[in-house]
């Protein structure tokens, strides 16, 4: 239980950036440390070396202008001087023969001895010896041949510098395991952090799993990246959630649409085979739930037609139309509706305008609209009919003098099944606009609405033209 739960933690991305932020945080103290110690380590070398350079060049000036008791004087006044830690001085003649000599206390003979013979060079060099009784005792010497052919060796204790790089090192062991520790806990904090915008992302996804479509992802509008990603998400989820409530309300109108021609034409077949009917009378029944099936269908088809052209897989039989010949044969189609009703359609229309559309389906479009426009105008109304172009568009207007569209309605006529409540007592199923939208947008094109109550409406529609003029 305890292994599964550690395995778990160990693939997570928190536990692996912590290891990452912890393992690079270690890395850059141990580092530094290292750059400190070889700092320091040098520095205090060169300045042992620039003490014992200075001794030496002393000794060599006062014996090479004063003589022998000069040096003797200049070593001893240096003993007295500096009594923690005094200089090796030797001097040797041509042969190596020691003409002078002064060994710091605690150096023993076998030191003496070996210096003796410590590389004599033409060149000023620098050797480091292991001298005296401790294990870690160590000095510097500089060497040189002087003018006149003798040999002078001047040396001196590094306790000191081993001392400060030893400290040094206790001090960075010591050390190392707090920033270890801190580096560890700065790592899953920093993990903790950054991993926050995520935690969120999985929450919210997880209640919309468990049902609550209104879930959201918080904005901390910091204005980077993760704010783009949470609002474009959250955005995303809007309408996600307006597509299925959208969704649900049309399948509802289906279903409730559908249930008076069905439960009518249920109704009609039900009496008929219980009545004692003629011929005559069972035609007459046939004939009425052939039309209640034909209205069904019609439904049907035009839904299907509708949800085709708005994810795009209406197959549009693409081709040149000649606009104002479209118009006028439509016009024509219902001339004897608009003359039995009293109302004048006039058409406005720009020669050699020409559209590259789906024929059938525009003029389903153009139809819509004409017959709305003389459904919803009382008699004795207008409607005009104008078709211009403007810049790559052929905009088209139907304006009627009908019984208009108070605003609160107007975003909802393009709805599947909406059907205004002063319109029910004319024929209708409510997917017309509905479907002139789909259309209209399947060709790239847009629709456009404008209504005064009792004034009248105004519907403009606009699709890309092909202009030969
Ligand atoms: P319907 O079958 O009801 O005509 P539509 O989708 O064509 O369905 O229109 C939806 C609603 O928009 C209509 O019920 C009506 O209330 C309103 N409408 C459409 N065109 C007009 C118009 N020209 N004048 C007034 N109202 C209109």
């Amino acid at each position: 239980m305890y292994l599964r739960t550690l395995n778990r933690v160990r693939k997570t991305v928190g536990f692996r950036l912590t290891l990452w932020y912890s393992s690079l945080f270690i890395l850059t103290s141990l580092i530094l440390f290292g750059l400190t110690y070889l700092f320091l380590s040098s520095y205090a070398e060169q300045k042992d070396r620039e003490i014992i350079r200075s001794e030496f060049e002393e000794c060599a000036v006062q014996y090479q202008t004063k003589g022998m008791e000069a040096l003797e004087k200049e070593v001893n006044l240096e003993k007295y001087v500096n009594k923690e830690s005094p200089y090796y001085v030797r001097l040797a003649g041509k042969q190596n023969e020691t003409l002078f000599l002064s060994i710091p206390d605690g150096w023993t003979k076998t030191d003496a001895e070996r210096l003796k013979n410590l590389n004599i060079q033409e060149n000023k060099t620098w050797t480091e010896l292991k001298v005296g009784k401790g294990a870690a005792d160590t000095a510097e010497f500089i060497s040189e041949r002087l003018s006149d052919g003798s040999f002078l060796q001047v040396g001196k204790n590094t306790e000191y510098r081993k001392d400060i790089t030893e400290r040094f090192k206790r001090i960075f062991a010591s050390v190392m395991i707090p920033v270890a520790l801190l580096g560890f806990a700065g790592g899953a904090f920093l993990a903790f952090r950054a991993l926050r915008p995520i935690r969120d992302f999985i929450n919210t996804v997880r209640f919309i799993d468990r049902g609550t479509m209104s879930a959201r992802v918080p904005v901390a509008y910091n204005g980077d990246e993760l704010d783009d990603l949470a609002i474009l998400f959250n955005n995303m989820l809007e309408r996600i959630e307006s597509l299925i409530n959208g969704m649900r309300a049309a399948l509802d109108n289906v279903a409730h649409d559908l249930r008076t021609p069905l439960t009518r034409l249920h109704g009609t077949a039900e009496l008929t085979l219980q009545s004692e009917a003629d011929a005559d009378l069972l035609r007459e029944a046939l004939m009425d739930c052939a039309e209640e099936s034909q209205n069904v269908l019609t439904m049907l088809n035009t839904l299907m037609d509708i949800s085709e052209a708005e994810n795009g897989t209406m197959a549009l039989k693409m081709e040149e139309v000649d606009l104002s010949k479209l118009i006028e044969d439509m016009v024509e189609l219902y001339r004897c509706v608009a003359e039995d009703k009293n109302i004048l359609v006039r058409v406005s229309v720009s020669e050699k305008l020409y559209l590259v559309c789906d024929h059938n389906r525009i003029r389903q479009v153009m139809a819509n609209l004409l017959d709305n426009a003389l459904k919803y105008t009382p008699a004795g109304g207008k409607i005009e009919i104008k078709a211009d172009l403007k810049g790559q568009q052929a905009v088209i207007v139907f304006e009627d003098t009908g019984q208009g569209i108070p605003a609160e309605y107007l975003p909802k006529i393009w709805d599947r099944l909406y059907r205004g409540d002063k319109s029910r007592s004319q024929r209708g199923l409510g997917l017309g606009l509905s479907l002139v939208r789909a259309v209209v947008y399947a060709h790239q094109g847009s629709v456009e609405v404008e209504s005064v109550p009792d004034k009248g409406s105004k519907f403009t529609v606009f699709l890309p033209a092909k202009n030969f003029a």
